[in-house]
Parts: C-alpha cells; sequence; structure tokens
C-alpha cells in the first residue's frame, strides 16, 4: 500500500502512533510523482531529496509535524524559485519566506514541491502558464482549471497529501471542482497575503486544496491569523475548525441564490447540485430562496477591479529590480519595454493592457469607479442575503472540466469560468467548494459553500455533515 492515498488525518495518526515516519510518506509520494505526474503536469518542480532530508528533522509533535504540503509557484520560500509560471521570472529566487511558508515551517509540515499555473495566476485552465501543460486527472484532455490548477491536480492524483493554492476570482474554487478535491478561498484578511507575489491585492486570498474537509479545516488552521506584516490580515482569532465538524446541518440555515440557477448551468451540474441543496433540506436544514441582484455585473466588475490592480502590482516587473532583463536595451526607457515584451505572455499583457485603460484619466470615472460602486452593491448583496440565512449553497462552476484548448482563442468564454466564483471575491466572503457528483463521462461535479466574513467554520460544519454522507472523495481517478 502506498501511503500517497491517505489524508493528513489519518498519516497523522500513523506518525503518531510511530507505525511510519516522516521519510515514508516522502517517499511513497515521489514514487506516485514519478509514475504518475508525467501525463498530468502538476508539479513544476519536485524536491525529493531535500524533503527527505526535512523528513529526518520532522518534528512530528507538531500539528502538521512530517506532513508533506505543495506550494503553488506565487507563494514565496527562501532561497527557491518562485515563476508564477511566467517566463519574466523563470530563475528569481525568493529572498524570504511568505508567512504562510513561514508558518507551515513552524507547524512541522514538509516543503515539497512547487505547483504549476496560469501566468501570474491570470486564467481559468492553466493553459496560461508559459513553463508547461497541466491535465485533469480525470481526463487528461481536459484542464484541471485554474489558476491553481497544479496544485489542484496534484492533490487529486495523490501526488500531494494537501497543497496551497490562491484565489482572486475563483483560482482555488474552480479547480478543486474540475479536480474532484476540497478547496476554500478563505474570508479576505484570514490568511495573511504577505510573500504571494500579488495580482490583485483587494481580491488574492491563499486557501488550501486537500482530499477532504477535514484536511482542509487542519490546513487552514495552520496557515490563518494576524499577521503584523500585512496590514489587510485581521485580528481576529484563529478558532479550532475541527470542532465545527459536527456531522449534522440540523437548524442551519441554507440560502439558495436564484441569480446562480440559470441558463447556461450544465443540466448534469444543476442536477448534482440541486441533489445536494435536497439533502441538506431532508437533514434539519432549513432551505430558502435568496437574491443575491447583482450577480450579473460581477464578472464586469472583476475585469476592470482585477485588470487595474494587476497593472499597478505589476508595474514592478521593469527588467531592473526583478527577474527578466531584456540584454539588448539601448536606454533604460527601452529596457522596460523590452523586458516586458520579453518576459509577460498574452494573457499577461492583456489584463496589464486593459487595467492600464481602466485606469487612464478621462475613462477612470466610468470604468473604474463605477466599478467600485458596484462592487460595494454586491458586498450588499451579501450582507442582505446573510440576514436571512446562514451559508448559501451554488455551484462552483457552469460546466464539469472543459477540454484542453477549448476556450483558449477566446478570453471572454474562459473569464465566463468563473461567474459563479467572483462574487464571494469581491464580497470578501469566504466560500469552499467541494465534490457534490459526477457526470455522465465520469468528471468530477463542486458544491459551493458561500459564507459570511469569518466564518469558516460554519462552511466546515456543512461541508464535512455532506461529506460524511457522500463519500465522492473516495472515488479515485484512474491513472
Ligand atoms: N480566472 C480568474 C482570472 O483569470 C481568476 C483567477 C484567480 O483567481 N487567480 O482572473
Amino acid at each position: 500500500m502506498t501511503l500517497a492515498t491517505l489524508s493528513l488525518t489519518q498519516l497523522r495518526q500513523k506518525l503518531l502512533a510511530r507505525e511510519i515516519s516522516p521519510a515514508d510518506i516522502v517517499r511513497d509520494l515521489a514514487a506516485r510523482r514519478d509514475a504518475v505526474d508525467p501525463a498530468i503536469g502538476a508539479y513544476l518542480r519536485f524536491d525529493a531529496d531535500r524533503a527527505l532530508a526535512d523528513a529526518l528533522h520532522a518534528d512530528i509533535s507538531l500539528p502538521l509535524g512530517g506532513i508533506p504540503v505543495a506550494l503553488k509557484d506565487n507563494i514565496n520560500t527562501t532561497g527557491d524559485l518562485c515563476t508564477c509560471a511566467s517566463r519574466f521570472l523563470a530563475n528569481f529566487r525568493s529572498p524570504y519566506d511568505a508567512t504562510v511558508t513561514r508558518k507551515l515551517r513552524a507547524a512541522g509540515a514538509i516543503l515539497l514541491g512547487r505547483c504549476n499555473m496560469d501566468e501570474f495566476a491570470m486564467g481559468s485552465s492553466t493553459e496560461n502558464s508559459a513553463l508547461q501543460p497541466t491535465r485533469n486527472p480525470w481526463d487528461t484532455q481536459r484542464v484541471p482549471g485554474g489558476s491553481s490548477g497544479g496544485s489542484a491536480a496534484a492533490v487529486a492524483a495523490d501526488t500531494a497529501i494537501v497543497s496551497l493554492g490562491s484565489d482572486t476570482g475563483g483560482s482555488i474554487r474552480q479547480p478543486a471542482a474540475f479536480c474532484g478535491v476540497v478547496g476554500l478561498k478563505p474570508t479576505y484578511g484570514r490568511v495573511s497575503r504577505y510573500g504571494l507575489v500579488a495580482f490583485a491585492s483587494s481580491l488574492d486570498q491563499i486557501g488550501p486544496f486537500a482530499g477532504s474537509v477535514e484536511d482542509a479545516a487542519l490546513l487552514l488552521h495552520a496557515i490563518a491569523g494576524p499577521d503584523p506584516m500585512e496590514n489587510t490580515s485581521r485580528p481576529i482569532p484563529v478558532p479550532d475548525y475541527t470542532a465545527a465538524l459536527t456531522g449534522h446541518v440540523e437548524g442551519l440555515r441554507v440560502g439558495i441564490p436564484k441569480e446562480y440557477f440559470v441558463e447556461g448551468l450544465d443540466p448534469e451540474v444543476a442536477s448534482a447540485v440541486r441533489a445536494a441543496i435536497d439533502w441538506f433540506a431532508n437533514h434539519g436544514a432549513r432551505v430558502t430562496e435568496v437574491s443575491l441582484p447583482h450577480t450579473p455585473a460581477a464578472t464586469a466588475v472583476y475585469y476592470i477591479i482585477a485588470t487595474a490592480e494587476a497593472s499597478a502590482n505589476l508595474a514592478r516587473f521593469d527588467g531592473v529590480r526583478y527577474g527578466h532583463r531584456a540584454p539588448d536595451a539601448k536606454d533604460p526607457l527601452d529596457l522596460y519595454r523590452r523586458s516586458r515584451a520579453q518576459g509577460f505572455g498574452p494573457e499577461v499583457k492583456r489584463r496589464i493592457i486593459l487595467g492600464t485603460y481602466v485606469l487612464s484619466s478621462g475613462y477612470y470615472d466610468a470604468y473604474y469607479n463605477r466599478a467600485q460602486k458596484v462592487r460595494q452593491l454586491i458586498r450588499r448583496d451579501f450582507t442582505t442575503a446573510f440576514e436571512s440565512c446562514d451559508i448559501i449553497l451554488a455551484p462552483t462552476t457552469p460546466t464539469p472540466a472543459f477540454r484542453a484548448g477549448e476556450k483558449t482563442a477566446d478570453p471572454l468564454q474562459m473569464y465566463l469560468a468563473d461567474i459563479f466564483t467572483i462574487a464571494a471575491n469581491l464580497a470578501g466572503v469566504p466560500a469552499l467548494s467541494l465534490p457534490c457528483g459526477f457526470s455522465s463521462c465520469g468528471l468530477p461535479i463542486g458544491l459551493q459553500i458561500i459564507g459570511p466574513h469569518f466564518a469558516e467554520e460554519t462552511l466546515f460544519r456543512a461541508a464535512h455533515a455532506y461529506e460524511q454522507a457522500h463519500p465522492w472523495k473516495d472515488r479515485k481517478p484512474a491513472l
């Protein structure tokens, strides 16, 4: 038997019982990775030797002691490459640890490797990686979702026990849904963004991928909390999330947003999500319809705000301070131009151009300012809805995983892959995706659970109770 298929919780039990050692886990994951990752491409780099060396010193008395964790390649780790899957940063080494990296180390975790992603986290399929493709473990003709596609695919393919990703508009939940794993975007401010390469700073959050709700709760506990290095992290204590895993949903008020069950929603996704809602209703939850009336505007608002912030955040990549430097520049301006033209891929350039446009004088009021106002309305939609419910249930994505190449020619089609996930980022509320069934061709379907700010415990409670009754997670892709 390989340890690679066990959960974090199971591995911790075996470690504490001294049945296995951390090195055994790393060895099994390395063997699994050698066997299946060539067909998936989840990892950009996997340092088995270093992980083995770290495993020998792991302190198993710590909460994640001896547990290997894979990171999305936009999370800084001292001395390691941090490429953001961009040619611009192909040789960039982090001068410092992100707060989540530091917290993982402090919790005894072993850093295992770095996962592929869309360049600078811009995309929904991981096809925007400038370094390599990643395929969906359930069907290698299909995408794993994005932008954290590598982090999701690694957990689905059992080449990682758990991993971290980042979610700006859906980049944890959408790949979690496509790959049949659990993924959580925490409340904005729950997890420090210090050391996460910024895409859109008012939307970005780091969060966990795991094979089960309990594992996701344990991983969030390790990385969450206030951080003096990051002033949008909030001084709110981190609860013991596993205490919320009661296994029942009695009395839980569940809202169903009518705007999420619309034309374009795949019928198999709709019926899997409807069946999940029925389960909640039949197990003591009180299900009511709610309205999030500004949902139709969310995608437009997101692509104004996210691109505006991206254009500002990516201004630092100038060929002088970080990463790629054009060798043939004539003067400083030419150096900026050439370095950026050579270093960034087409989607990143598209976002920088869009973002610069919406911020330019003359258009600022018409686009950026207006989008900020509508963002407030979207936020208010959630505040109002959560007056009458504790959680909202919805599909995570309009369809199961699409085919590689299917949407690459049409950016707008690609942007619509996130219609159900974007609003939670704009409102700053937490949202989790977990498997709720499979399509007729065997592709996973994701159920999204959205809660009020800092209500991660309620999300975990609801998700865990549903998961106990529906062990979809025990189904594994044939690799
Ligand atoms: N797919 C969305 C985008 O391309 C979201 C990406 C993300 O969450 N990082 O912007």
